[in-house]
């Protein structure tokens, strides 16, 4: 009997021929000698042939393909050729001009084509693939079906079991054969609800020859100079076919989905982004694309099921037929009107126009009065919780009293379209669902819950209860007890619940969530992803006008906010991330919170030395804020108070201090100083080191060089990993002091002398590296013999942060003339100083005084003063040891499991985790640095990369990080390094 189907019963069986065979007909067939190596396929059989002049790739057809069909193949990949050269393989016509060689075995015959190879790697060989690989892989795709628009052959209508125009035929047929019930049912529903949003827009998807079957198997991607994979070539045009141009897209966006389930909906966004950026796709192609996808995905589990089962002896299927079924269950459960929402979203297309909500008939609760409705803010720029308190029930409880008795007779309301902070849990590797979908009204527990609206009760249960109500919206109503059954109809005003008690998960007091949402989504969340919040949104109405609210929390979009930084902050002042920065509104302790609410474990801020937002720093600058700030001239006491303080911290003979407001300031005054205390110009300094941006110390950086009128004088950096003397060589002080010494012996040949020597005494913007031991007490001596001073620019290694000392010069056993202070001194705050001599601060004041009208003002002083204090009463330099430690003991090992790890640098939580190409030259992996910094980012962690080959990741955490952030930041680097970036 003949099946109906045409797919029914389908020898797709791989052919079995023998190596040598390969070999023979690669020889005779196509006069290439070589030899042969199985590579798998679904449904040919594939060898690669390694010949002395290079790779090729002989194509067993199966039976089932006409000549006609294997005949197109090679046109369609010629033809493709011609625009984009190199990206698909090339044909090899046989000896006697033929596309195809006929061969026979077991006494069967079988057409055998020769390919060249296309170098590079599958990109399903690729753990990890970022955003821009996605896009740039949805971008091939999309030039290669341009490609292929002008491109037609007799054999390109076919009938073909992957083509997902087919997709509800073929799944009908095999569907039945599947024997695990749940996943005969899965894959049942999915077709038909596919299907049925297919026939609505097939008229309109235009169509041409495709690929058919662009996946990760068939893309091949190089590593660009980030070692990232860039998708270049396409392989196997085995399923080419006239279908729909939407299809290509979509298949890519399915292969993807299978990848990384968490994020199926974003990374298939970003096929979506890249290929209509390549190939723009109509609206109606945009519309059908979550159909498709999920044909595609019920496709890919029958067939491959199918085919397991038709060829049980092939490895290649049968190690696929799990992934078939979880695809389909990762796309099954994406809800189709979010992914278009998505997409449209992705190809800068407006969000749908939904009806705004319906007018309420009937208050939603019994005594709520929306005109006395006060909202909470729980945004993450919220005044209303703070230091922390946003996960404490209890404060958040406060809160919501607080508002509530605003007013009289007021109700709390939680709004809707809110970034919310009150749902943190502590950084994670996956992006938290923080954007608020509906309002929250703050009632008793036991409160009457009413039907605003007339409608039909849709689900009832647990603490939750969805209605139909018109325009073909869904009403969900979460922390309710719900007395209405499913099936109900409930008109305006009618009981159907009463408010529910917190669940035991529930930071947020009693309150009954309110959302709206266009039908058909069976899951609907309360709360949305950041990267998922335009597209729920656009699907979640505000139920303001159902609740006679009108609150909804203004959200600017990043592109807003950056767009105005960009017209009017001059571009010489950065963002990190530049091509998509980190926008941050809040940070507590050693976290950063972005403005969706995301919290990320902060490892750069050495200048939030306390943690972020430090409350007794706050009650300080708060109080002396409210007392008295002025200029500096007037007498108060915080100044004194502030300058002795930190006389106290520095050895003999320093103690008297200059007080500013910056780092580059305070190097500025140290130059000014050492130049007019010992009337000489020279100063010398550390090639490539930063000591700020005013013209002196940018000179240092610019490093002027040997001519006359020179004033810096730049010498080799110490340092002892990858400066021309290294840490092996016993006298590697020695030799980088020498520069030093030389130096100075020059100048005295032209009768000259150094005004002073500059330098961090760790080197903190080259990562932390500590010069060798007795190299700054062998260059200290050389300068001061030539009646030099020694200035140590302490603004990024001082200040406790290497644990074991308070002051970096103390590591290297030297005492400073001058030294200069910064960035933690006041947690971010400008507060600077310079410390040096009695005698050297004499001597100059006696040649000129100094107004820097608010430098150590009184509100800088009292906040010095709050840093210095914590530091003390929480132990902060005690736990920069211990963490510091535990931080080395952790990455330490990377080095030994990953030959991109150079090195690790640094003491105490100043450290730095050098990343190179090659270990013997140890070449800065600069671009992998920072691919490696992205993807930190997207696991949870801010670090970012330093040193003159931008190489270095620097860490240098506020102080109070404890053990847990670095397991943290320690596994996630692991894995990073381990799966990609
Ligand atoms: N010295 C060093 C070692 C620095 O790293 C910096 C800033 N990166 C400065 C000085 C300048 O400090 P500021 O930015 O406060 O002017």
């Amino acid at each position: 009997m003949t099946p109906a189907n045409p797919f029914v019963g389908h020898a797709l069986r791989v052919p079995r021929l023998p190596v040598a065979d390969a070999v023979a007909v690669a020889r005779e067939a196509f006069g290439v000698e070589g030899t042969a190596e199985e590579i798998g396929s679904h449904q040919d059989q594939n060898f690669r042939i390694d010949t002395p002049d290079g790779r090729y790739v002989l194509k067993v057809a199966n039976p089932a393909f006409a000549p006609a069909e294997l005949e197109m193949q090679n046109r369609a990949m010629e033809h493709v050729a011609v625009s984009l050269p190199g990206v698909v393989p090339a044909p090899v016509r046989a000896r006697d001009g033929a596309d195809v060689a006929r061969i026979e075995h077991a006494g069967r015959r079988y057409g055998v084509r020769l390919l060249s190879y296309l170098e590079g790697e599958p990109l399903r060989g690729f753990a990890y693939l970022a955003p821009g690989t996605l896009r740039e892989a949805g971008q091939l795709a999309a030039r290669v079906a341009a490609a292929l628009a002008s491109f037609d052959h007799p054999a390109a209508d076919r009938t073909l079991q992957w083509d997902v125009r087919r997709a509800g035929n073929v799944v009908g047929a095999f569907a039945p054969d599947v024997r695990d019930g749940r996943r005969r049912d899965l894959v049942e529903r999915t077709i038909e609800r596919a299907t049925t949003a297919l026939e609505e827009s097939t008229p309109t998807l235009r169509r041409q020859v495709i690929h058919g079957d662009v996946t990760d198997w068939n893309m091949v991607a190089r590593r660009n100079r980030a070692a990232r994979p860039s998708p270049c070539g396409l392989i196997d045009f085995g399923d080419a076919t006239r279908s729909w141009l939407a299809a290509e897209c979509a298949v890519l966006a399915a292969a993807v989905c299978g990848r990384r389930p968490a994020r199926a909906l974003q990374d298939a966004t970003e096929v979506v982004r890249g290929f209509h950026a390549a190939m723009p796709l109509l609206d109606d192609e945009i519309a059908a694309l979550p159909a498709l996808i999920a044909a595609r995905g019920a496709l890919s589990a029958v067939g491959t099921d199918r085919q397991s089962a038709l060829d049980p002896g092939n490895p290649y299927v049968a190690g696929y037929v799990e992934d078939g079924w979880d695809l389909l269950a990762t796309v099954a459960a994406i809800p189709q009107p979010l992914a278009h929402a998505a997409f449209r979203e992705a190809c800068g297309l407006s969000a749908l126009p939904t009806r705004p909500a319906p007018r309420r008939a009937a208050p939603i609760a019994e005594g709520f009065d929306a005109r006395r409705a006060v909202p909470v803010d729980f945004s993450v720029r919220t005044d209303a919780l703070r230091f922390g308190d946003w996960s404490d029930p209890v404060a958040i409880a406060a809160a919501v009293s607080r508002a509530a008795a605003s007013s009289p007779g007021a109700t709390a309301v939680g709004r809707y379209g809110e970034r919310r902070l009150v749902h943190d849990r502590g950084p994670g590797r996956e992006e938290p669902a923080t954007v608020h979908l509906g309002t929250d009204i703050f009632l008793p527990e036991g409160t009457d819950v009413l039907a605003p609206l007339a409608g039909r009760v849709l689900r009832a249960r647990g603490r939750e209860l969805s209605i139909s109500v018109q325009h073909g919206l869904i009403l969900r109503l979460a922390g309710i007890v719900p007395t209405s059954n499913v099936g109900d109809d409930v008109g305006p005003g009618q009981r159907i619940g009463s408010v529910a008690a917190p669940g035991p998960e529930e930071r947020l007091p009693a309150h009954l969530h309110v959302q709206l949402a266009r039908g058909s989504i069976e899951e609907l969340p309360g709360l949305a992803p950041a990267s998922l919040a335009g597209a729920w949104l656009s699907l979640c109405p505000d139920p303001g006008p159902l609740l006679g609210l009108d609150d909804a929390a203004q959200c600017e979009p990043q592109v807003a906010v950056l767009d105005r930084r960009r017209r009017f902050v001059a571009g010489a002042q950065t963002l990190y991330y530049p091509a998509s920065p980190l926008w941050i509104e809040r940070g507590w302790r050693q976290w950063l919170y972005n403005a969706y609410g995301r919290p990320y474990l902060d490892l750069i801020n050495n200048i939030a030395v306390v943690g972020h937002s430090h409350p007794l720093v706050e009650d300080a600058a708060a109080r002396q804020l409210r007392r008295l700030n002025t200029n500096t001239r007037f007498l108060y006491d915080a100044m004194g108070r502030f300058a002795e303080r930190l006389a106290g911290l520095v050895p003999d003979p320093l103690g008297v201090v200059f007080l500013l407001n910056s780092g580059s300031e305070a190097n500025d005054l140290a130059l000014r100083i050492v130049r007019e205390v010992t009337g000489r110009r020279d100063v010398v300094s550390l090639e490539g080191c930063y000591h700020g941006w005013t013209g002196a110390t940018d000179e240092l950086l610019a490093g002027t060089g040997d001519g006359r009128s020179a004033r810096a004088r730049p010498v080799v950096r110490p340092n002892p990993y990858n400066g021309p003397y290294r840490a092996d060589d016993p006298r590697v002080a020695d030799r980088y002091a020498g520069h030093v010494r030389e130096l100075v012996e020059r100048l005295a040949r032209t009768g000259r002398a150094p005004a002073a020597f500059i330098s961090e005494p760790v080197l903190g913007n080259s990562g932390g590296v500590l010069p060798p031991s007795g190299y700054l007490r062998q260059v200290y001596d050389v300068v001061r013999a030539a009646g030099g001073l020694c200035i140590a620019d302490e603004v990024q290694v001082g200040y406790g942060r290497l644990g074991h000392h308070f002051w970096a010069f103390e590591q290297q056993g030297v005492v400073p003339d001058l030294v200069t202070i910064a960035k933690p001194a006041g947690n971010g705050h400008p507060v600077a100083a310079v410390i040096t001599t009695r005698a050297i601060a004499d001597e100059f004041s006696r040649r000129t005084d100094l107004f820097a009208s608010v430098g150590g003002g009184p509100v800088s002083c009292e906040i010095g003063l709050a840093v210095l204090d914590v530091i003390e009463q929480e132990r902060l330099q005690e736990n920069a040891r211990d963490v510091g430690e535990y931080l080395g003991w952790r990455l330490g090992p990377l080095a030994g499991r990953h030959p991109l790890v150079g090195a690790l640098h640094g003491m105490g939580l100043y450290r730095g985790l050098e990343l190179v190409r090659d270990r013997g030259a140890r070449t800065p992996a600069r671009e992998e640095a920072r691919a490696i910094c992205e993807r930190l980012r997207e696991l949870g962690i801010i670090v970012q990369p330093t040193g003159p080959g931008a190489n270095v990741l620097k860490l240098k955490p506020p102080l109070c990080i404890t053990r847990d952030d670095v397991d943290f930041f320690a596994e996630a680097l692991e894995h990073t390094l381990s799966t990609g970036w």
